[in-house]
């Protein structure tokens, strides 16, 4: 029988932590090397793509431009008209760009500072806030830390955040923005519904107030249930704001992580914002690689197809974190954890106080875990409860070792603390 840690004598509790003390010091002597920190394809999800890396490209576009060549800020037709059908999106209001999603998001920032959106200041010189769901993406977070945007953290739940709350906070001219993961969220796997969503674009804000809606995850479905991504740019021009989103989306874990294609899609007068600076930094973006791409996956369910198969190598791996957790915390009072559809991530909340602990007796043990305290700004996470794990990269043999290793160092945690 499961008896919760706190259920225990203190007598059966010590001898518990003397159990733990040696699995943990038999683990840290096998002298493993184990990490479940960032969430990276694996070589056999690169693998499914391999083709990519053979395929002819030929020298022109769909419309005779000649990718080999300067210019075409938007990114080719073909490739915008593939990715705005999976987002819902008319062509006319995506743009594809280079590798990351991550570098429009912060040069989207950077052009706001130096010069300001929609014809509002800079923010360069102001208090400039920004509504961090919590738990969230860690490198979001960096970008606020990195140009001095104070982060107010709201806790996001399986539907989005309250929306009650962040119209609050968003009534505040100094709020200029808002970090959202709409689909299976990084690191909590919520799904934002539509209530949520229609409130968060109809709500009063600064004029130079965006959603930055990240649909990194929008295609990466862990069931066989596809759910649409949501029209929340349709749904900000009903609601009479059509410049409230952001939205930006990428293809690095649908082929590969380092060498994809990225998107802003937007209503019409962010995308000339946006172009009209980033036409200063370059002379249009890798539009061989997107090329490439167009001809590889040929279409949307090209896109779909190739999201099955990567489902297939995932799947079984989130259904092995789910057995282990289930297996050696289940019932003991110690830890809870989410069962996400889709997306890269677990999270594992453990007892008050001790993630920090289990992440380093993790270390001790030769299991890499994301630092306590990543998912929420300034690395501050007020509980000391909340860790990422990223089942992904490893192989299965290696993620189940590192799960046992977790589970033995999340117990060892709980036990010492309610010992003291
Ligand atoms: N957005 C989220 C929510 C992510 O989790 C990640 C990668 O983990 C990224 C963006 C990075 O996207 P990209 O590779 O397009 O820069």
């Amino acid at each position: 029988m499961t008896i919760p840690l706190t259920d225990l004598s203190h007598d059966d509790l010590s001898a518990l932590h003397q159990q733990l003390s040696s699995e943990h010091a038999e683990l840290a002597a096998r002298g493993v090397c184990l990490n479940i920190t960032r969430g990276k394809p694996s070589p056999a999800q690169l693998d499914l793509s391999a083709d990519l890396l053979t395929i002819d490209v030929p020298s022109h576009a769909e419309d005779g431009q000649d990718v080999r060549n300067y210019g075409g800020n938007r990114g080719l037709p073909e490739i915008r008209r593939i990715f705005g059908e999976l987002l819902g999106v008319d062509v006319d209001h995506i743009i594809a760009a280079d590798n990351s999603s991550l570098a429009i998001m912060h040069d989207l920032a950077m052009f706001a500072f130096v010069h300001g959106i929609a014809g509002q200041q800079p923010w360069s010189g102001q208090n400039v806030k920004f509504i961090a769901p919590v738990p969230g993406y860690d490198r979001h977070f960096a970008i606020c830390e990195h140009l001095g945007i104070d982060m107010i953290p709201v806790e996001l739940g399986e539907h989005g955040p309250d929306v009650d709350e962040v119209a609050k906070l968003a009534a505040d001219p100094s709020v200029k923005g808002m970090w959202v993961v709409p689909m299976y969220a990084n690191p909590n796997g919520a799904v934002y519904d539509e209530r949520t969503v229609r409130a968060l674009v109809s709500m009063p804000a600064a004029p130079d107030f965006r959603i930055w809606w990240d649909n990194a995850y929008a295609l990466h479905h862990l069931t066989d249930v596809e759910r649409p991504a949501l029209p929340v740019l349709q749904w900000a021009e009903e609601a009479g704001n059509p410049d409230r989103v952001f939205e930006l989306a990428s293809m690095s874990k649908i082929t590969f992580a380092g060498d994809a294609i990225s998107f802003l899609a937007s209503s019409q007068a962010n995308l000339d914002w946006y172009l009209g600076h980033a036409a200063i930094r370059s002379i249009g973006p890798d539009k061989v690689n997107q090329l490439r791409h167009a001809r590889y996956l040929r279409d949307a369910d090209g896109v779909r197809k190739l999201m099955r198969a990567h489902r297939e190598i995932l799947a079984p791996k989130f259904a092995a974190v789910e057995e282990i957790l289930t297996r050696r915390l289940g019932g003991r009072g110690v830890a809870s954890w989410t069962h996400p559809a889709g997306g890269y991530f677990v999270t594992l909340d453990v007892m008050d106080g001790t993630a920090s602990r289990v992440v380093a007796l993790a270390k001790e043990a030769g299991i890499a875990l994301t630092p306590a305290g990543a998912s929420h700004p300034l690395h501050r996470d007020p509980h000391d409860r909340t860790i990422r794990l990223a089942p992904s990269f490893p192989g299965m043999d290696e993620l189940r070792e590192a799960m046992e290793g977790v589970s033995t160092c999340v117990l060892l945690a709980a036990s010492e603390k309610l010992l003291k």
